[in-house]
C-alpha cells in the first residue's frame, strides 16, 4: 500500500499519516521526491484498512501496490534515487568508479593501489576484509585488520570505503568503520543479515546472487529498506549460465530492466561478472552505455602477486585509461564516444526510464 501526497502537502500533514499508519500496527516509510512525498505502508496485512487514510488532509490517492516489492520501486518514488557514499553520489546523472582489490592484504598493498584509484579518477575504493570463501582454506581476509587499513587509506587518499559483511559480527564492525556496506552474491538472500543491514547507518551495496532472479534481488533491497534503510545501491555481478568463455555471464540487460521498475542506482561488476582481466574494460563501457549508474572493478598493483583471484583484476594503469573516461558524466563520456552515443537509444538511459504503470 502507497499514500501519495499532494505536491504541496505540509509536514503534519505527512506526520498525521505516518502516526495513523502506525496506530493500525504498520510500518511507514516517508519517501520524499521531487515533486510530492509518498508514504509507503508495510507489515503484515491486519484487519484494519489502510483506505481510509483516502479521507486525511494532504492525501491525494491511495495505491494498492500489486508487486511484493513497494519500497523499491517508482510506483513509491518516480525520480531516480541517489545515494550519498561518504560525500560521493552513486546514482542520478554522474558515474562513479569503484575501485580497490578483491581482498585487503596489507597496508603496503592498499596504499600502493589507492594511489593508482586516485590518480586513475576512481571515487570510492572497495577491499574485502572479510571474504566469503568456497573453500575454508582459502585466504579468509584479515578481519578487523584489514578495516583499519581501509580506514588509514580513506584518511590519507580522501576515498570512501567500501567493504563486504559477511555475517552479524562482521556487519557490525563494518558498519563502524566503513562508508558502504557490501552484501556479497552469496548472502543476497541471507535475510536475517539483509534485515541487520537494514538497521545499519551506512547505506548498502547489494549485489545480484548468481542465480538470482530480477525480482529475488530487488526483495532482498525491499528487505533492507523495509527496516528503515534507504540507502541501497544494487550491483549485477554475472551469473551462473551454461557459457564458459568467461567466469559468469554479466547479464547486462538487468541494468534497463531495474531501471524501468526501481528508482534505486545500480553498478556494474564487470570483473566478477567476466572473470577474464581483457574483458573489464570493454565490459564497462556496455555497462555505462545499458545506463548503469557506474562500475566496480578490482584491481591490484601485482595482480600476478594477488592473494585472490588474479584473473579478473585489472591494473592501476589500465583502469587510470577507462576511468579518465568514465569519472565523468555520462554525457561527457558519451560526447567523448560518439560511437557508443549512437549505439545507444533514448529508451535505455536512467533519465528517461519511464516509472511502471499501475497494472
Ligand atoms: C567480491 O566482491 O570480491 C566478491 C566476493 O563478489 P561476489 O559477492 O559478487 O562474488
Ligand atoms: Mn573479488
Amino acid at each position: 500500500m502507497l499514500i501519495v501526497m499532494e505536491a504541496g502537502a505540509r509536514p503534519e500533514q505527512i506526520e498525521a499519516v505516518v502516526r495513523h499508519v502506525e496506530r493500525m500496527g504498520f510500518k511507514a516509510h516517508p519517501i520524499p521526491g521531487a515533486h510530492r512525498t509518498a508514504i509507503g505502508i508495510t507489515g503484515q496485512a491486519g484487519a484494519a484498512d489502510p483506505e481510509v487514510l483516502e479521507n486525511y488532509p494532504g492525501v491525494k490517492e491511495v495505491i494498492r501496490v500489486s508487486h511484493a516489492y513497494k519500497l523499491v520501486s517508482r510506483e513509491a518514488k518516480p525520480d531516480d534515487s541517489v545515494i550519498n557514499v561518504g560525500g560521493v553520489d552513486v546514482g542520478g546523472k554522474g558515474i562513479v568508479v569503484v575501485g580497490g582489490p578483491c581482498a585487503v592484504e596489507s597496508l603496503d598493498q592498499s596504499r600502493a593501489i589507492a594511489e593508482g584509484i586516485k590518480n586513475g579518477g576512481g571515487q570510492l575504493y572497495r577491499g574485502g576484509a572479510y571474504k566469503p570463501r568456497t573453500s575454508p582454506y582459502s585466504f579468509q581476509g584479515l578481519g578487523e585488520k584489514g578495516l583499519e587499513i581501509l580506514a588509514k587509506v580513506r584518511e590519507e587518499f580522501d576515498l570512501p570505503v567500501v567493504t563486504e559483511a559477511i555475517d552479524h559480527e562482521s556487519l557490525a564492525l563494518v558498519d563502524q568503520y566503513a562508508d558502504c556496506i557490501q552484501i556479497g552474491a552469496r548472502n543476497m538472500q541471507n535475510f536475517s543479515l539483509l534485515k541487520a543491514a537494514g538497521r545499519a547507518r551506512k547505506a548498502v551495496l547489494l549485489k545480484r546472487g548468481m542465480s538470482a532472479t530480477l525480482e529475488e534481488l530487488l526483495l532482498s533491497a525491499e528487505y533492507i529498506m523495509s527496516e528503515g534503510n534507504y540507502n541501497v545501491i544494487l550491483c549485477e555481478r554475472g551469473v551462473r549460465t551454461f557459457a564458459d568463455h568467461t567466469r559468469n555471464t554479466l547479464d547486462l540487460s538487468v541494468v534497463p530492466a531495474i531501471k524501468r521498475i526501481s528508482h534505486l542506482p545500480i553498478l556494474v561488476d564487470p570483473s566478477h561478472g567476466t572473470g577474464k582481466r581483457n574483458k573489464v574494460a570493454p565490459m564497462s563501457r556496455a555497462a555505462i552505455a545499458v545506463g548503469a549508474d557506474g562500475v566496480l572493478i578490482e584491481v591490484h598493483h601485482k595482480p600476478e602477486e594477488a592473494l585472490k583471484l588474479y584473473e579478473t583484476v585489472t591494473k592501476p594503469g589500465a583502469m587510470s585509461v577507462w576511468s579518465s573516461e568514465a569519472g565523468g558524466r555520462r554525457e561527457a563520456l558519451l560526447q567523448r564516444n560518439p560511437k557508443l552515443a549512437a549505439a545507444i537509444t533514448p529508451a535505455v538511459t536512467s533519465s528517461n526510464a519511464a516509472p511502471m504503470k499501475l497494472p
